[in-house]
């Protein structure tokens, strides 16, 4: 029998780029993924498509998959000659339950690696500012655990242990539930009421916050504030003085709810930009993206792929689709023969080009007229044998454009974009509950797709209305037949100058 392996992967405290260089490429050669609650779903785009992907952890109002079955889970999927990622928030091996795991398949004799993660408390440090230790004042660093036993609902740890230790810094995992408890039994074991501590929540994330007081006032503080579950609570002299290394929370998004309307594949990049400047990025995926071809189109299409002219892509998805198909049936790119290349879109050109393929025509306007006339500059499309590549939305413009030059066009589909449905999508849910400060636009399409679901996007009263941004003027133009204002729109038609006038526009 084949036996696959599984590998026990740290996914860090949140942020993408946390994870280790081992991780990424861990999922992307994934067969199956098995993951955990807070495991940021930018790390499950690294998969490949066919990759399988399993939630086991936490859903509002359900239960997560008991310990035991999960584990039998990883014992199967590897029994069936996959390769396993069991991917785990922050390292597998801090407060994560990896112990059984690893055990368990020693135990029924499946192969396993261990990637650690950037565990959750270091994350706390690092994205306020506080160090962990501190020559002279804490030489030692405990991590804990704050959560119950579940037989007897006491506290698990012996905190009046911990109290009397002076010289190091507490880093307390899973303590929300008990905090005012967890506090007065330190200061009982000998900590004294002064000593300085801060609550981190959903720390390296957009919607990071923090508070900081002293063993007596941190309970009330963090009340005040409904600070909860994710949390680490570090208690100790180095939280002292921390609001001047305080970096996080002075990006200039920081604390800012924004959304990209992006369909899923291609929100990543705009995503990141924001989340590099502090944003929590609220991404709904409005569109999908779906591989969609006819077989004997595909068949008659690719008999003649030596014979065109011109190759025409509308869109980066037509590109991956299409090169997908391909290279599938192909193998080898010398087998596109010596066509010429025409894109509409510079995130086109730019795919097309990193496949070391040269593209001859893409006009600054994004036009079907202006792509047209530009292949005509070329030397004339008379009776020349284009190839278009398109989605199932239509392109006819294009075509008819193409024909009147007397050019022999035929067109090719290789995806197409279904609505999602956003009923119970967390990030819809938290759209409606809780509003957002902006919506990016950054496509006529993401709008469209934005205005045949607002129906599913309705705030459930006290939400903030959100700004509405633009990309450029067809996106503008867009907007308005939608019946949604243009709040502020990018000086140039970029991701960087959409997300500048953002920044200019909440920051003034
Ligand atoms: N293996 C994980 C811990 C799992 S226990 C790790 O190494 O980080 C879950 C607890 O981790 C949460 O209750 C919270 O205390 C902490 N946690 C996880 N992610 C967090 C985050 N981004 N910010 C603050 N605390 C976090």
């Amino acid at each position: 029998m084949i036996k696959g392996k599984v590998f026990l992967v740290g996914a860090g405290p949140g942020d993408p780029g946390l994870v280790t260089c081992r991780a990424k490429e861990l999922l992307a050669a994934a067969d199956v993924v098995v993951y955990d609650y807070l495991v940021h779903p930018e790390l499950l785009s690294w998969c490949r498509p066919e990759c399988e992907k399993i939630y086991v952890g936490k859903r509002p109002q359900w239960h997560s998959r008991p310990q035991e079955e999960i584990e039998s889970l990883l014992v199967a999927q590897a029994q069936a000659g996959r390769t396993v990622v069991r991917l785990k928030g922050g390292d597998p091996f801090v407060f994560g339950r990896g112990g059984e795991e690893v055990r368990r398949l020693a135990a029924d004799g499946i192969p396993f690696e261990i990637v650690p993660g950037v565990t959750a408390a270091l994350a706390a440090g690092a994205f306020t500012g506080i160090p962990l230790t501190q020559r002279n004042t804490s030489s030692a660093l405990v991590f804990l655990t704050g959560h119950e036993d579940p037989q007897t609902h006491a506290l698990a740890t012996d905190w009046r242990r911990y109290g009397a230790l002076l010289d190091a810094t507490l880093a307390i995992y899973m303590g929300m539930g008990h905090l005012r408890q967890i506090l007065s039994e330190l200061v009982e074991g000998g900590l004294p009421s002064a000593t300085p501590a801060a609550v981190v929540q959903w720390a390296s994330l957009g919607s990071q916050r923090s508070v900081t007081g002293t063993a007596a006032t941190l309970a009330d503080l963090a009340d005040k504030l409904h600070l909860t579950s994710p949390a680490i609570i570090l208690v100790g002299e180095v939280v002292r003085g921390h609001e001047k290394t305080n970096w996080y929370a002075q990006l200039p998004l920081f604390g800012r709810r924004v959304v990209v309307t992006r369909p899923r594949e291609q929100a990543g990049e705009l995503r990141r930009k924001l989340e590099l400047l502090g944003a929590q990025v609220l991404e709904l995926p409005l569109i999908d993206i779906k591989p969609a071809v006819d077989r004997d189109k595909l068949v008659e299409i690719f008999e003649e792929i030596g014979h065109y002219d011109w190759l025409v892509f509308t869109s980066v998805n037509g590109v991956r689709h299409f090169f997908d198909l391909f290279l599938k049936g192909f193998r080898d790119l010398r087998a596109l023969g010596v066509m010429r290349i025409a894109c509409v879109g510079s995130g086109t050109a730019r795919l097309v080009r990193s496949m070391h393929l040269e593209v001859e025509v893409c006009p600054e306007g994004g036009t079907s007229d202006d792509l047209a006339e530009a292949m005509i500059a070329t030397g004339g499309l008379d009776n020349t044998k284009v190839l278009v590549i398109t989605g199932n939305l239509n392109r006819d413009v294009l075509v008819k454009k193409l024909e009147e030059e007397r050019a022999i066009v035929d067109t090719f589909q290789v995806y197409e974009n279904i609505r999602t449905d956003l009923r119970g999508n967390p990030e819809a849910e938290e759209f409606r509950q809780s509003g957002a400060d902006a919506v990016l636009f950054a496509s006529a399409s993401s709008v469209q797709a934005f205005a045949a679901q607002s129906a599913a996007l309705q705030p459930v009263g006290g939400g903030k209305r959100p700004l509405a941004g633009s990309i450029g003027p067809r996106t503008s133009a867009a907007m308005l037949k939608a019946g949604i204002t243009v709040d502020f729109t990018a000086k140039a038609s970029t991701l960087d100058a959409l997300v500048g006038a953002l920044v200019e526009k909440l920051n003034g």
